[in-house]
């Protein structure tokens, strides 16, 4: 997950920042050392607020990795969370559990997908789709033996065995060889790449089966995918029997301004993923997909957790308040503004900043290649400031607050970032 990226730059986080009373040495002593963190321990939060262990507020322009859709502490979510652990909470899918249903109805009902199998994480979720391809390779296309999943360079797929192979990162991948076999890589927003892998790859029963891809590249760097070589690859998968996998993970559940990231580029997908934002920061994870590839039958695939009645309950009043609180109307107005006191930041600072770029909010500004300051640098300094930000790899800064954000938030967060910026140029 995106902590990644605070890992790639461990040395770059410095112990210079203030310490809390927080006992972090315990903590390390203890839990194992898989993520560098920011010496802050967060105590409770409050809409885009939140407060560490010495009673600082910080402006969360973070949301737990751009998975907080409601913020912290929303009145609807305490609500629904409240009453359904009172009511019950886990089961298994040994029964029918009514709140997944709904769950799936609304999903269903809300995008171009007819099927939902629900799981915990977005890793789980790109997992499901993997295996949902090899299966529909298998009995359905050609009873294809050696199915081949093409992704992009700079993808983030996640972390387990199958999702790192699939992510073009080789960071990622580096010491845990050997890779799940039948993955192929090929450059984002480039077609003549796509039309030449598929071509290479056709030897035999090897042949790709699908090309799984982010309709906008986020731990890569708050990449926005190209219309043109999206409405391309659409058109080439149709001609060429492959499935079309979006991650959906990160842009997904109204962050994009639109419900789902594809909204933005014309085209469906006949598999997406779900994940982050989907139950407000209550774990989840969901691969939806169009009937004529739901091939998955009673044992396939499944999952203890998957789809239990307390985080379906809460992903049902996450997506409920999206809609009743007109929140994709917030999201485009936010992060046009956002993006606008962005642009103003980097006209003003030409030697440090190359561009804005992204969708609703999830918004990138990517620093310039020849100076070294990284996006960890200004990430600190904003933290000064107290304001929250994540990196994007280490030249690009994400934006990525709750969708609730509002209007003097954003204005405040763009004077903090501001003075960040001033500390450290
Ligand atoms: C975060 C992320 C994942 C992995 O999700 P986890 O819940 O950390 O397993 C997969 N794909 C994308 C695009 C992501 O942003």
């Amino acid at each position: 997950m995106s902590q990644s990226t605070l890992l790639d730059n461990s040395s770059a986080i410095s112990s210079s920042m203030n310490t809390s009373s927080f006992d972090q040495d315990a903590f390390n002593s203890k839990v194992m050392n898989t993520y560098d963190r920011f010496p802050i321990a967060i105590a409770r939060g409050e809409g885009c607020r939140l407060w560490d262990t010495e009673g600082k507020e910080y402006l969360d322009f973070v949301a737990g990795i751009a998975t907080c859709t409601l913020g912290h502490a929303h009145p609807a979510l305490v609500e629904t969370v409240t009453q359904q652990i009172k009511k019950v909470h886990h089961v298994s899918n040994f029964y029918y559990i009514p709140e997944q249903g709904r769950l799936a109805q609304w999903l269903v009902e809300h995008s171009c997908a007819d099927k939902v199998f629900f799981c915990n994480s977005g890793a789980e979720a790109n997992e499901a789709a993997i295996k949902l391809v090899r299966k529909y390779a298998h009995t359905v296309l050609d009873f294809l033996e050696q199915p081949v999943i093409l992704t992009a360079k700079a993808s983030f797929h996640g972390r387990t065995l199958a999702t790192i192979t699939a992510t073009g990162q080789p960071k990622y991948q580096k010491d845990f060889e050997p890779l799940v076999e039948g993955f192929a890589y090929v450059p984002y927003n480039d077609i003549t790449a796509v039309e030449n892998a598929i071509a290479d790859i056709d030897e035999g029963n090897r042949r790709v089966a699908a090309i799984m891809i982010e309709p906008l590249q986020g731990e890569g760097g708050v990449r926005p995918g190209d219309l043109e070589y999206f409405l391309r690859l659409r058109k080439i998968c149709d001609e060429n029997n492959i499935l079309l996998v979006f991650d959906e993970v990160q842009v997904g559940v109204g962050r994009s301004g639109k419900l789902w990231g594809y909204e933005n580029l014309g085209v469906e997908p006949d598999i997406f993923t779900s994940a982050k934002g989907l139950a407000g920061g209550i774990p989840i994870g969901a691969m939806l997909c169009k009937d004529f590839c739901a091939v998955f039958e009673p044992g396939s695939h499944a999952s203890t957790f998957g789809g239990n009645p307390f985080a379906c309950a809460a992903a049902l009043t996450v997506l409920q308040t999206i809609e009743s609180e007109n929140i994709l109307q917030n999201v485009q107005a936010r992060g046009e503004q956002l993006r606008v006191k962005l642009r103003a930041i980097a006209h003003q600072y030409p030697y440090l900043f190359k561009e804005v770029r992204g969708w609703g909010l999830i918004d990138g500004l990517e620093l310039q290649a020849d100076i070294e300051l990284t996006s960890i640098d200004i990430v600190k300094a904003a933290m000064n400031e107290s304001l929250l930000l994540a990196p994007a790899g280490p030249k690009v800064l994400r934006f990525v607050p709750p969708l609730i954000v509002s209007e003097t938030e954003v204005d405040e967060a763009a004077q903090k970032l501001e003075k960040a910026i001033t500390a450290v140029s």
